[in-house]
């Protein structure tokens, strides 16, 4: 946007209360500006963090006490701030685990931020509750979970890792806890980690349990663990298997975990962060089979249903279990909802205030139906697919980790090298691949080597830009010889 002249903002007593000629301007000129930046994503780098030292740093301010006019603070934003990033909504993201952000959750937020409803109890906003207990109904139900099941919507999926590690060890364990052991694969998410020390486990009682050669956790090893603790006096308490790894999208075989969990009474919550979502389509509900058998399960719709970043979700297979949980008497609250359709979101959570998460997911499942995202879904996993059948035309490309979902894991075999040497080489070649701007990619090691990751989850990637991925993966092997 071409630099206007600033108008100097209408002088009020209480300049809080924006104007309706402000707020429509602002409005106006937010919009204009969100335009401009989403419809040009594609073109944009993938990633532009050089000098962002120098640009934090310059940033650093005291708290001002005179005002800026909204115009400068927006074009220093979009100018300046915004651009100098990983470029996580574009649809050559295909690192880490992407999510791409569907503006209709942005124009949610808009509309719940301002209306500013209180949705953490019943009583103060029925149908908007209302809403939000519709969203977790409908994963439930997509999720194959019984009448009983309800949830939470959190800021992600590490929130719901822990508050399923705090519900599973209420349930499962006395008061005094210390005895508690867990069992998660080698292939776990940091967070499950996280989320044990943060519920008090004792960092010994967390038991990793190596994976298969499809980076599954091993059914036998996870049942030999178990009988040796509790040979050794010990309480084994809660099984975390996964939906999806991060590092190369394994599924673990869920229904050997959940027999595994009835015969031994533990817990069992599944990890779905990432590929929980899948189970909107036939192939991903084959792919997940048994996740209907959990205790609870994490999802994110901040990635597999592209929502903007700061939306996770945990669901249990019985609304009680969080409640117990979670339950604590204040005189001064108003009385909590006793007919079971009626939900107080605040008694299943540690949250008290909180914003409305219910319409960002709602608006957009309401504007365009399941079947939209669907899909999406679908072509995500059928151009993982893809993916791994042009990499193998490419020579010395191996294929690790098949697609399972939508993510894959490879590397280049180089005969003759180290491990140490074929590692770095892999390095570069990502590097090399990086450095084109088009595609971003990132590896990971496991199982002692490193590997090179493509995840494809953003709403916005499509065929095109995979060939694009494959040309420079092709294109840098090549360079890698010179
Ligand atoms: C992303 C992810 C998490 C963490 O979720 P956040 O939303 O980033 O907190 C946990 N588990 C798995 C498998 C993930 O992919």
């Amino acid at each position: 946007m071409g630099r206007k002249k600033l108008r100097p903002l209408p002088s009020s007593p209480f300049p809080l209360e924006l104007s309706p000629e402000t707020m429509r301007s602002m409005l106006q000129q937010a919009t204009e500006y969100i335009v401009a930046h989403t419809s040009s994503l594609s073109t944009q780098p993938m990633h532009a963090t050089k000098g962002g030292r120098k640009l934090a740093r310059s940033l650093v301010s005291a708290m001002p006490e005179q005002g800026v006019p909204f115009e400068k603070l927006f074009r220093k934003l979009f100018s300046q701030v915004i651009p100098a990033s990983l470029n996580t909504a574009s649809p050559g993201y295909l690192a880490y685990i992407p999510g791409g952000g569907i503006v209709h959750s942005a124009i949610a937020d808009l509309i719940a931020d301002a209306t500013n409803r209180y949705v953490g109890v019943w009583i103060a906003a029925p149908g908007l509750a209302q809403i939000e207990e519709n969203v977790i109904q409908w994963f439930a139900s997509m999720l194959g979970m019984p009448k009983a099941a309800g949830g939470l919507l959190l800021t992600g999926g590490s929130l719901a890792n822990l508050i399923a590690t705090i519900t599973a060890r209420r349930e499962k364990l006395p008061p005094d806890f210390m005895r508690g052991t867990m069992y998660t694969s080698e292939e776990a998410h940091h967070s499950v980690l996280k989320a044990a020390l943060l519920a008090g486990i004792l960092p010994e009682h967390v038991r990793s349990i190596p994976s298969d050669d499809q980076f599954r956790i091993q059914g036998d090893a996870l049942r030999a663990a178990i009988r040796e603790d509790r040979l050794a006096g010990k309480t084994p308490f809660l099984i975390v298997a996964h939906g999806g790894t991060t590092n190369t999208g394994a599924v673990d075989d869920l229904n050997q975990v959940a027999d595994i969990a009835a015969a031994e009474n533990c817990w069992l919550h599944v990890d779905a962060a990432y590929g929980g979502f899948f189970a909107l389509t036939e192939r991903g509900r084959k792919t997940l089979a048994g996740i209907d058998r959990a205790d609870s399960i994490t999802l994110d719709p901040h990635k597999g249903l592209f929502l903007p970043y700061g939306t996770g979700c945990l669901i249990v297979r019985d609304r009680e279990t969080l409640r117990r949980a979670h339950a604590v008497p204040a005189a001064y609250m108003p009385p909590m909802q006793e007919e079971r359709d009626l939900v107080d979101f605040c008694e299943l959570g540690p949250e008290l205030s909180r914003d409305f998460r219910g319409l960002r997911v709602w608006l957009p499942f309401m504007m365009h139906g399941a079947s939209v995202f669907r899909d999406a879904l679908d072509e995500k996993m059928d151009l993982a697919r893809y993916a791994a059948d042009e990499l193998r035309k490419i020579p010395d490309v191996e294929i690790v980790a098949e697609p399972q979902l939508s993510l894959l894991a490879f590397r280049l075999r180089t005969p003759g090298l180290s491990p140490a040497d074929e590692d770095a080489r892999n390095r570069r070649w990502m590097s090399l691949v990086n450095q084109k701007q088009r595609v971003l990619l990132t590896g990971t090691t496991t199982q002692g080597r490193f590997l090179v990751r493509m995840c494809i989850l953003s709403f916005r990637t499509h065929r095109d830009r995979i060939d694009m991925a494959i040309e420079d993966l092709r294109t840098s092997r090549e360079e890698l010889n010179e």
